[in-house]
């Protein structure tokens, strides 16, 4: 899950890295007001979680409250890369002597975290990664012994940074570590740490990503999902205990059990399909279970079949069949489906389908060559 800038400055802010004074605003009227409290120049900063604001008009500079007004209005119509924007950040605008990126992420080649500077912060730090990747200086992070203060001062020398800010910066990686692993994330980033005119170092922008396995530890933070990114049925989804994952193809499957939903994707493919979606019911799926996830799966217009594998062990292949069934009477469609059970109650399971004339079959193979040909038509 990632996070909104203001909130990773907030979060930040928190592990004591200085960020600058600032507020969200919905409504142009609002940026308005935030301006005239902050009583100076601010810069205007669409919310979306995507990287390159400032260069798609995102972020605006004003210097009187009027202005503020007019680049909210304007900020708060665009769509960067078919993000809506719904909300800006108006922060109190940094005098920018030198911009410095400092990241951290894990480096899973390693195992371990790892920490990353450069002088050449700013908007093209990635062309900079790219093209001359020495500029970048890294350094791994022992997950039990913590950052130490000899790396963070490796990395303010690697950068060149001037010695009067050592302090600063130090103090600054160490609060973006603690947040880092205090928050479980994958990412912890401040690019541009800017230093200013008078001399301070700030966290001008902010970026957090974390890891959704790790999202039960950490209720509060749940808080500041953005529906707009996580698609609404993955939300509905995932509310239902339900793994769902959209893909590119056009047959939809349900099926009980990740690696089963696996082997059915693969043997769609092995007769000439292509999966529209993975998506495992898990065990002991209830009827009202069932129909969420045929729900789920045909709210997806690609979807030119379905194909349900069920292999009953816990789950009773019956109250399944049972599921099909109910849900079909709510959901009104004529998509062709077939029904594959196989364990505890299959027959019992196969009669009920039978009997309301849906199509079944015996073996995995039967039922993904009869779905690869509904889908063809
Ligand atoms: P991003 O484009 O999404 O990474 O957004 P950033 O917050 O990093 O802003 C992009 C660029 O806008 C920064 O690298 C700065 O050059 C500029 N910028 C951001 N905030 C300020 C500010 O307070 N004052 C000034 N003068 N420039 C800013
Ligand atoms: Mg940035």
């Amino acid at each position: 899950m990632k996070l909104h800038e203001y909130y990773s400055k907030r979060l930040f802010s928190e592990y004591g890295i200085p960020i600058p004074k600032g507020e969200i605003a919905k409504t142009p009227k609002e940026a308005q007001r935030i301006a005239k409290e902050l009583d100076g120049p601010v810069v205007v900063k669409s919310q979306v979680l995507v990287g390159g604001r400032g260069k798609a008009g995102g972020i605006k500079v004003a210097n009187t409250p009027k202005e503020a007004l007019q680049h909210a209005e304007d900020i708060l119509k665009l769509t960067i890369k078919d993000l809506p924007v719904r909300m800006v950040l108006v922060d109190q605008a940094a005098d920018i002597k030198d911009e410095i990126y400092l990241g951290i992420t894990n480096d899973r080649s390693a195992r371990k975290p790892v920490i990353m500077a450069s002088a050449e912060g700013g908007v093209d730090i990635e062309e900079i990664a790219h093209k001359t990747p020495e500029k970048i200086i890294k350094c791994q992070i022992d997950p039990l012994m913590g950052l130490q203060d000899y790396q963070a001062r490796d990395l303010a020398a690697g950068i060149d940074l001037s010695r009067d800010h050592w302090r600063a910066f130090g103090k600054i990686a160490h609060g973006l570590w603690q947040a880092y692993i205090n928050s479980d994330a994958t990412l912890a980033e401040i690019n541009p740490l800017v230093v200013t005119g008078e001399g301070q170092l700030l966290a001008v922008d902010g970026k957090m990503v974390l890891d959704d396995n790790a999202l039960f530890r950490h209720p509060d933070l749940e808080g500041y999902r953005d529906l707009d990114v996580d698609a609404g049925v993955e939300i509905q989804a995932r509310e239902h205990g339900l793994s769902y994952i959209k893909l590119d193809g056009n047959i939809g499957c349900m099926v009980n059990g990740a690696g089963l939903a696996m082997t059915t994707m693969d043997i769609i493919k092995l007769f000439g399909g292509e999966p529209a979606n993975f998506l495992d019911i898990g065990g002991g799926a209830s009827a009202e279970k069932v129909s969420t996830a045929l729900e789920i799966i045909l709210s997806d217009a690609n979807v030119k079949a379905v194909l349900f594998n069920i292999f009953g062990g816990i789950t009773r292949c019956d109250v399944v069949a049972k599921g099909i069934l109910e849900a079909l009477e709510e959901v009104n469609t004529n998509v062709p489906m077939v029904v594959r059970l196989v364990g505890t109650n299959a027959a019992e399971g196969r009669k009920l389908l039978q009997d309301a004339a849906m199509e079944t079959a015996d073996t995995l193979a039967e039922a993904a060559k009869m779905a690869v040909a509904a889908a063809k038509g």
